[in-house]
């Protein structure tokens, strides 16, 4: 029993040490990803329903890496949170949609009140040079703060309540709307929306898939969290929404704005124009 056990724990060593070695190779690519233009932009449009318009977007992350091919942020998320990395690389992804969306807003088919949603993440939350990143980047680019709309979840409202309280009162003094992204997922107390400068809650997609069949208790919690934000006057989106079913079922609800694969996957800049051209609801 003894040799096995040390041969498991050699081997469980060995395959830490090559798992370890493995995502260093990764955190020194995605170091020189950002200077070797690997890293771009998708956007996925949001939807407002009742007027059948385009009311905005979500800026997500793309890594076309040069060998492993694309990488979903999933997988490289968490290493440039932990090496630091997100902190250039969020300012990058700020930049470029808030450049994007002043393209957007100057051709005038596409008109005014055009938003674009940008994820931080808990360490850009925590980062004291936030603020003025989302001022130098506001100036830069001419985006009215009101556009901009900045993601934030609920774990990272918990874990640190006081600095993320001032962090985004600063913020929302600037104009800028933020979003509760993955709402009713974070095992949070209500409480922090009482005190919290939120504007929108989005609802997370394990809530919607489930009106597919109109399962009754996942109707009644999204039935619940709109009327909070009725309650609140907080707006509301509906994220992953990929069949007519839920649309349908959601528009019932009242939940005007959405977001999923029934209406468009997360496109490349360039192919907005013509997806616009070709939006039908
Ligand atoms: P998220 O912010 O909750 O973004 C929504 C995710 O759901 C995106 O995945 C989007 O492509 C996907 N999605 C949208 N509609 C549908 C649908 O109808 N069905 C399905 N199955 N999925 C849908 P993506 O792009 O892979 O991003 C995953 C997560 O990575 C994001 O979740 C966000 O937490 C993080 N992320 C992405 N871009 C950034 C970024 O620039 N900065 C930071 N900090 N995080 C980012
Ligand atoms: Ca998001
Ligand atoms: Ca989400
Ligand atoms: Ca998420």
């Amino acid at each position: 029993a003894m040799t096995s056990g040390r041969g498991q724990s050699s081997l469980y060593a060995a395959e830490t040490h090559q798992a370890s070695s493995d995502r260093f190779k990764l955190e020194l690519e995605l170091a020189r990803a950002l200077d070797n233009g690997e890293l771009r932009v998708f956007y996925q449009p949001i939807i407002e329903l009742s007027t059948r318009d385009v009311s905005g977007f979500e800026a997500l992350i793309r890594w076309h890496h040069p060998t492993r091919g694309l990488i979903p942020p999933m997988d490289f998320i968490p290493i440039a949170e932990e090496s630091g990395l997100i902190v250039p690389i969020g300012q990058w992804v700020l930049r470029e949609a808030a450049a994007q969306a002043m393209r957007w807003l100057e051709m005038e088919e596409h008109g005014r009140g055009l938003t674009m949603a940008v994820n931080l993440s808990i360490v850009q939350l925590r980062d004291p040079g936030l603020l003025g990143n989302v001022l130098e980047v506001l100036t830069k680019t001419g985006l009215d703060p009101h556009s901009l709309h900045l993601e934030i979840t609920e774990s990272m409202v918990i874990h640190d309540f006081e600095t993320a309280l001032d962090t985004l009162h600063a913020l929302h003094a600037l104009g800028v709307q933020l979003s509760v992204d993955d709402f009713g997922t974070g095992y949070a107390a209500l409480g922090y929306l009482r005190t919290m400068p939120v504007q929108t809650l989005k609802i997370d997609k394990s809530f919607i898939d489930p009106l597919v069949g109109h399962d009754p208790r996942s109707l009644s919690i999204v039935e619940a969290i709109v009327s909070l934000a009725r309650a609140l006057d907080l707006d509301v989106i509906a994220e992953g929404v990929e069949s007519v079913e839920q649309m349908v079922e959601l528009q019932r609800i009242g939940t005007h704005l959405c977001q999923g694969y029934l209406f468009s996957r997360p496109l490349p800049a360039e192919e907005i124009p013509s997806w616009l051209r070709e939006f039908r609801l």
